[in-house]
């Protein structure tokens, strides 16, 4: 890998894209993972098939894009990129589809917010690598089979529960990507660090990758941030007061709870006592689709013990009292 180049640096998807592993043994983190991957990519290399469709699942920015790309990689074949949102009509399916190569990778992201007749195409296709071009209207209507090379599709998805059982069924590997620990999160910033060309001693390090949030785009991103600091108030050389300084002034949290974060435990606990209460009128509270309040907050703060799903609605556990700075009501658990 190559130092980022500086010019482009202002650029967030250059830098994350550089910042990207390209390989396999280059992916730090997600050990059960990568290993089901390797077997699964090595096996199919080895009876030169295009392997199994893959879904790959988890809250964002935990490496679903970079292991799809690492998936065309290993298997040496190119990739087409594209999401859910951006196919509307079955018809847009039915273009990229037609041109796919033979064994490329076609990467979906967000798939589960496909629309539902696109949606019934991709199935077909995934299972006998064929789609029915409709021509004509009403009664008139015929369906024109069309033959299509075997080719491998890479779902991802933040939501695997949405996605419809016959959609998840024919994904022969699904991989559930979990936040990283915080070993995992100081190696990918050694690497970053490496590649973006700046110093940062051990302890620093350890400060920011506590502090990412279990996320590597946020450690990234953070990684970036303290780098300014060190740079207008040091010698660019990043240690630990400068890391500690940086994240302060970005007010990162020192658990690495963000805005939306600390915004759902305050309405859970000020607002609601703590609750239950629905993730709705929750998202409510803090101005939110209920979808980024369940995708994007809620996963970290279950994991982290701050909060618990319950059948009657959300409920703030001990910890997310005593983080707020405020006393846990004795009915409080956890
Ligand atoms: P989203 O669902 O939001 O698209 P994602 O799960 O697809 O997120 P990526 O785009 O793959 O996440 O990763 C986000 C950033 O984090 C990228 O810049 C990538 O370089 C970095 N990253 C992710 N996983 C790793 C990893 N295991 N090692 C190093 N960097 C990683």
């Amino acid at each position: 890998s190559r130092v980022v180049d500086p010019a482009r640096e202002n650029d967030e998807q250059i830098v994350e894209a550089a910042l990207r592993p390209k390989r396999l043994a280059d992916f730090p983190g997600q050990p059960r993972v990568r290993d089901q991957l390797d077997l699964v990519l090595r096996a199919a290399r080895q009876r030169g098939t295009a392997p199994d469709h893959i879904l790959l699942s988890g809250p964002p920015g935990l490496g679903k894009t970079t292991l799809a790309m690492i998936v065309a990689a290993e298997l040496e074949q190119p990739i087409r990129v594209t999401s859910g949102p951006a196919i509307q009509h079955a018809g847009d399916l039915a273009a990229i589809l037609s041109s796919l190569a033979e064994h490329e990778v076609l990467f979906l992201d967000e798939i589960h917010r496909m629309s539902r007749a696109a949606e019934e195409m991709l199935y077909l296709a995934m299972e006998d690598f064929r789609v029915d071009i409709i021509v004509g209207k009403g009664p008139g209507a015929t369906a024109i089979p069309l033959e299509l090379p075997p080719f491998t599709v890479v779902g991802a998805t933040t939501r695997d529960g949405l996605l419809p059982a016959p959609l998840r069924d024919r994904f022969g590997f699904t991989g559930r990507l979990d936040f990283y620990d915080p070993a995992d999160l100081a190696r990918i910033l050694r690497r970053s660090a490496g590649l973006l060309a700046v110093q940062i001693d051990d302890d620093a390090v350890v400060e920011i990758a506590g502090r990412s949030r279990g996320t590597p785009r946020i450690a990234n991103r953070l990684l970036r941030r303290v780098r300014d600091w060190a740079q207008v108030h040091g010698d660019g050389r990043i240690d630990r007061g400068a890391a500690a300084a940086a994240l302060d002034l970005f007010d990162v949290d020192p658990v690495g709870l963000d805005r939306l974060d600390r915004a759902v435990l305050d309405a859970l606990c000020r607002k609601y006592g703590g609750g239950p209460v629905g993730i709705t009128t929750l998202a409510v509270a803090v101005g939110e689709e209920p979808d980024t309040v369940e995708t994007v907050a809620e996963p970290y703060l279950v994991r982290q013990g701050f909060l618990e799903r319950t059948a009657r609605g959300r409920t703030a556990l001990r910890a997310a009292w005593t983080h707020l700075g405020l006393i846990p009501p004795h009915t409080a658990i956890g």
